[in-house]
């Protein structure tokens, strides 16, 4: 059951110790805050054993050794997760308690580090947990952002952004490592020499330089003492003045060099799925891959291999465009600082590298500007001409005569670079995210590429790790499934879940699995009556749509479906409505105004419906506040409902579908991502779907749309519903707070596409399929049946599957056994 190594009187001594000496004070005297600091230091104490021998390991099986590079890590709160994995959360519970004091009172004291927006952030976090409990050595190599992702207030049903100072306490988890900091160049010039073999040297001059300095984090794995180490890197300016002959030029060059410094790592860029082109951003990628990448060779090193064996050691995984610069900057450091030809150095660089795609929306697709990015990082540049001049080689090779496949493939186009150009043509493996995405990666948005180079294309359908979302965020339904199933190897094999199928027609258990998911709408009750004041009925149907806001996500599709259903009550006071709760939650980037007026129009329908005491609270809306992972843990399994109802193609995967999964709601949403493969598993009956096959979605952009006029000329309920936004029924009598939106889904003022999204195409066929959730719902026994089946079927979405999968046809690492001396 526990960790031996883990002894409750010595831990107990240990987090008096560390009260005394970092407060000097006792338990009785201590506020939560200081108590979280000491215990979470003696949980670090525990871990540090572990972490050394990992490394020890590490070195001895002369590991290769995975590096996934990442702009963002959305790791969630650490303690009660590093507890859980280190089997040792009853017990800490347990010492606590004959102390006097709540374990999870002291989780809430810990600020989620938000380095991350959403999805892509939380893959990478859910990936290191599987590595670790896999038994993989990997690093995660990232950005210790002084502020994450901004914490969001909503006023007067406006959301505002508050600077997210996390570390204001300081991280107990994280440990500086000075001895590592790496050097980073930014600007100046490239000077050419050429030695007494006319080889030519690149030098850059008058550039400007930073110190990348080094926190590792540790990653623990599931009950195998694993620990690998997230590594993000801060930024500090390079000072070296003598104090002897301390001159006021040397004094500004310091000042200099400190303002350089200094913003690099200030924040995390809010966007999700949408590239700003902010000079801030590029200078961030190439600095956290510079620093990575430098020290990777240096490792490499000075564990006495030769550079030249260097794809036999290290793989390079890059989530998403964002770290792609690292194919240019290894061809740097092996060419210019290691002195590789070019065809030896391409040789290394083109077997470390593998990329992952992670959208197909144009809007997101990362293109420099070819002036900021020479002038930012002029050899690099440099060497990405060059690839480039080599890659259209080879496609006039292959295509002889065909300039239209040159400008559609190159990497340098009308004045841009492109970056998924660039880690298309340099990475081994080219990976979509579920099923059909890569189909559509393969079919459609880079099908040049494909043709050209089918076997470099895989898809590796995302997971999350049961270790967060089921055994951490729902404690009561673990125990339950350990309880059914006799065994808890669930938490590292999620396939076990598929025996509890027969218990679907088992009427007890039927009934204690409603028991635990009314037990969790309890406490998510809890929360919302604390956050919100709003009282809500748990024998409601909790149904959620929680994740970034994104027009693709289609939040705005859901809230007009509510507006429908509250017209309909009104209209129709006689008829039954299963009472329901509409839960939301997600923050909308800073400065994307659309998203930021579909969370007004969220909370002016909140206002309006909860208050009108004629339906008797049949339906009420609430909007969670500052969604983020430790909130995300309680409404996960708190839902009956999960609305993954993003236009067909949008989504690559999604990943907020799996967790819902996991917990025992059912998907309501369309063939989109991984709701695909989600219904494969669970079967369409135990499932609600709706709304236009993403080759419908396609087809229709392809012929400029369709007109929405039709439909609401047709529907007299739905021209209500989009006449109610410009007629001050939510605005509080303003009747312009929603033309905007009115105007998108009817005839845009820009002349885009009217409804882009095809939120009034497949508003018809998503308003069937809630009535379908609603009758289901009734039938609680049918209802029962399909959440539980749901739990059952999850097994394929655990992120331990996915990254064998990686390991099987990309990685090619071995897994290793820390040892117990
Ligand atoms: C899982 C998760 C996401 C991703 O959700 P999607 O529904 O897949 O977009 C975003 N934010 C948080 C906090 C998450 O835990």
């Amino acid at each position: 059951m526990f960790d031996t190594r883990f002894d409750k009187k010595k831990f107990q001594t240990e987090i008096q110790e560390n009260l005394k000496n970092l407060f000097r004070k006792s338990v009785e005297d201590a506020s939560s805050q200081e108590l979280f600091q000491a215990v979470s230091f003696a949980v670090k104490e525990v871990i540090m054993d572990d972490w050394m021998k990992t490394k020890k390991t590490e070195k001895k099986e002369e590991s290769k050794v995975v590096v996934y590079l990442s702009m963002e890590f959305l790791v969630g709160r650490a303690l009660g997760n590093n507890l859980i994995n280190m089997k040792n959360y009853k017990m800490v519970e347990e010492a606590l308690d004959e102390l006097g004091v709540d374990l999870n009172a002291l989780e809430d004291e810990e600020r989620d580090p938000a380095l991350g927006n959403g999805g892509l952030g939380r893959l990478a976090a859910c990936f290191l947990d599987s590595l670790a409990t896999l038994g993989y050595p990997a690093y995660g190599c990232g950005i210790r952002y002084r502020y994450g992702m901004f914490r969001q207030k909503i006023e007067e049903g406006y959301q505002k952004e508050i600077p997210d100072d996390w570390l204001m306490n300081g991280y107990p988890f994280e440990l500086r490592r000075p001895e590592y900091t790496q050097e980073v160049r930014f600007g100046g010039n490239i000077r050419v020499e050429h030695d007494e073999f006319n080889n030519a040297k690149f030098i850059q001059e008058n550039y400007q330089s930073v110190n990348a300095v080094l926190y590792e984090i540790p990653i623990i794995g599931y009950n195998n003492h694993m620990v690998n180490s997230l590594c993000v890197w801060d930024a500090e300016p390079i000072v070296n003045f003598r104090l002897d002959s301390f001159d006021s030029g040397d004094y500004y060059k310091a000042v200099e060099q400190e303002n350089v410094a200094r913003n690099i790592v200030d924040v995390l860029y809010p966007n999700d799925n949408h590239y700003a082109g902010k000079e801030l951003r590029l200078k961030q990628q190439y600095f956290f891959i510079s620093a990575s990448l430098q020290s990777a060779l240096k490792a490499l090193k000075e564990r006495g291999y030769a550079v030249k064996e260097m794809d036999k050691k290290i793989i390079f995984q890059m989530n998403d465009t964002h770290p792609t610069v690292a194919v240019a900057e290894l061809m740097r450091l092996l060419v210019d600082e290691e002195g590789l030809s070019w065809e030896e150095a391409w040789g290394i660089t083109s077997k470390c590298c593998a990329y992952t795609n992670h959208t197909i929306m144009s809007e997101a697709l990362e293109k420099w500007p070819i002036d900021l990015f020479s002038r930012l990082l002029p050899r690099i540049y440099q060497i990405i001409q060059e690839i480039d001049r080599r890659f259209v080689e080879q496609i006039h090779q292959r295509y002889p005569g065909n300039e239209e496949k040159v400008r559609r493939m190159s990497i340098l186009c009308d004045g841009q670079v492109r970056m998924a150009h660039l880690a298309i043509a340099a990475a081994f493996s080219v990976n979509g995210v579920a099923r059909l995405h890569t189909e559509i990666l393969k079919h459609q948005e880079l099908k040049d590429f494909y043709e050209m180079m089918p076997e470099k294309f895989n898809n590796k359908t995302n997971g999350v790790t049961q270790r967060r979302f089921l055994l951490h965020a729902n404690p009561e339904l673990s125990n339950w499934i350990t309880d059914k199933l006799g065994t808890e190897d669930f938490a590292t094999n999620l396939e076990l879940l598929e025996n509890l199928k027969p218990l679907a027609d088992n009427d007890n258990a039927l009934s204690e699995f409603m028991g635990i998911k009314r037990k969790n709408k309890e406490r998510l009750a809890a929360y919302i009556k604390k956050h919100n004041n709003i009282e809500v009925d748990v024998d409601s149907i909790f149904d959620v749509q929680v994740k970034r806001l994104h027009e693709y996500k289609r939040q705005l599709l859901n809230i007009l479906h509510v507006m429908y259903v509250y017209n309909q009550m009104k209209e129709h006071p006689e008829k039954s409505y299963y009472k329901r709760t509409y839960i939301f939650g997600a923050k909308a980037s800073a400065g994307y105004t659309r998203a930021k007026e579909i969370i007004k129009l969220i909370n002016s329908v909140a206002e309006v419906v909860n208050n009108d005491r004629s339906i008797n609270g049949k339906l009420k809306v609430v909007f969670i506040e500052d969604y983020r992972v430790s909130n995300a843990e309680i409404i996960f399994a708190a839902a009956d409902v999960s609305e993954q109802i993003s236009t067909a193609s949008k989504e690559a995967s999604g990943t907020g579908n799996m967790k819902f999964m996991m917990n025992g709601a059912v998907t309501l949403g369309t063939m989109d991502g991984a709701n695909v493969e989600i219904v494969e598993e669970v079967g369409r009956e135990n499932a609600f779907i709706f709304g236009l096959s993403s080759e419908e979605v396609i087809h229709f952009e392809k012929n400029g749309g369709y007109n929405p006029w039709d439909i609401y000329n047709q529907d007299q309920d739905i021209r209500k519903v989009l006449d109610q936004l410009v007629d001050g029924t939510y605005g509080n009598g303003d009747k312009e707070l929603y033309r905007n939106i009115y105007d998108s889904l009817l005839s845009p003022k820009d002349g885009s596409m009217a409804d882009m999204y095809f939120i009034l195409k497949d508003f018809a066929s998503y308003r069937d399929a809630q009535e379908q959730v609603d009758a289901a719902y009734r039938d609680q026994k049918r209802w029962a049946k399909m959440a539980l089946l749901n739990t059952a079927s999850c097994g394929k979405f655990s992120s331990d599957r996915t990254i064998e999968e990686y390991v099987a046809d990309i990685w090619h690492s071995k897994k290793i056994k820390v040892g117990e001396e």
